[in-house]
């Protein structure tokens, strides 16, 4: 490949960028600004109790659903069990206490698990949309290499060593560019744009992508579903719906996005979401990303109240919102 074939989100010297915005991602001055100077200058809004976040028992179909039937689960923040095609996929998984390197700080989960980690059903596919802490989890990693040895890890470019250091056998980890699917068994995987970053350290920013998946059945027809990953709201959610749509089902963050200065450009707020459904051509929005850890400064609870509200002005179908409890299966 030439430096002129390169794609707009490869970096010419290696790794990778956003190619919507010149400065898309905040720098380490701007991450300063916020711990030191915002966060410690201006009254933040009052968290409320996490006992208000309920638990569901959830509704899954045990060992497998039948091809015909769609259900997703909200294990919490971006993990999400989704039986289609009858397969049994599981994104972004996080079963740890803290979402850190070290379990001793950083954000601590608001509420368990949705599915305890021995409940899970014999995993098919594991989708891993970026290397954040609240999304790659190296301890969860660990667990589920042993325990479900048969899945096949999809994951944006250069993140496949990192679970194969983990024990995912080699042959089982794919990785995709944006645009590029694979078909495993009988779901056929996508990676799609997003706008966000990828680090765990110092120095590795931008190292390995970042990405959202679509997912439908081999055949191609319905049912299909989007799954968004961390995203900030970026023109490419029309040509994401005309290339993979219409989903049946999209997977939205709402939350992590005070003060916008900042934020922006890592994550949408919960309007951006409404409008980031209405250019992806899906017929029902769960909302994701959200009151599981505390990352950001609005409060816990802000997110889904602003995306209802923003879903409504929107003049969409009330019953289209279907937002999740901790553990609540969604059946289509
Ligand atoms: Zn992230
Ligand atoms: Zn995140």
């Amino acid at each position: 490949m030439t430096l002129a074939d390169l794609p707009s989100h490869h970096r010419p010297g290696g790794g990778f960028r956003n190619p919507w915005v010149s400065q898309a991602v905040p720098g380490f001055g701007s991450l300063l600004k916020w711990m030191l100077v915002h966060r410690t200058t201006r009254p933040r809004p009052k968290d409320p109790d996490p006992s208000v976040f309920t638990r569901v028992r959830p509704a899954f179909v045990r060992p497998r659903a039948p091809a015909s039937r769609l259900t997703v689960t909200w294990v919490g923040h971006a993990s999400l069990l989704i039986q289609l095609g009858g397969t049994n996929i599981l994104t972004d998984p996080m079963w740890s206490e803290r979402a850190s390197p070290a379990q001793v700080a950083g954000p601590r989960r608001w509420v368990a698990p949705g599915i305890a980690f021995e409940d899970l059903p014999p995993l098919d596919i594991v989708l891993q949309s970026h290397n954040h802490y609240d999304h790659l989890d190296d301890h969860t990693v660990r667990r589920l290499a042993q325990r479900h040895r048969q899945a096949t890890w999809v994951l944006p470019l250069g993140l496949a060593a990192f679970v194969r250091k983990r024990g995912v056998p080699a042959g089982a980890a794919v990785e995709l560019d944006w645009w590029q699917d694979r078909t495993v068994g009988s779901v056929r995987v996508a990676a799609t744009p997003a706008m966000h970053f990828s680090s765990r350290g110092i120095g590795d920013r931008g190292d390995t992508l970042w990405c959202g998946f679509a997912l439908g059945t081999e055949g191609g027809g319905p049912p299909r579903v989007f799954f968004a990953g961390d995203t900030g709201f970026h023109p490419d959610f029309g040509a994401i719906g005309r290339r993979y749509g219409p989903f049946d089902l999209a997977l939205l963050p709402i939350g992590a996005y005070e003060p916008r200065w900042f934020m922006r450009y890592l994550h949408m707020n919960p309007e951006e979401a409404v409008e980031a459904f209405r250019a992806l051509n899906a017929r029902a929005m769960v909302p994701i990303h959200w009151g599981t850890f505390k990352l950001t400064d609005e409060a816990m609870d802000e997110p889904p109240v602003r995306a209802r509200a923003a879903w409504l002005a929107a003049g969409l179908p009330s019953d289209a919102y279907r937002q999740l409890a901790h553990g609540e299966t969604l059946t289509l």
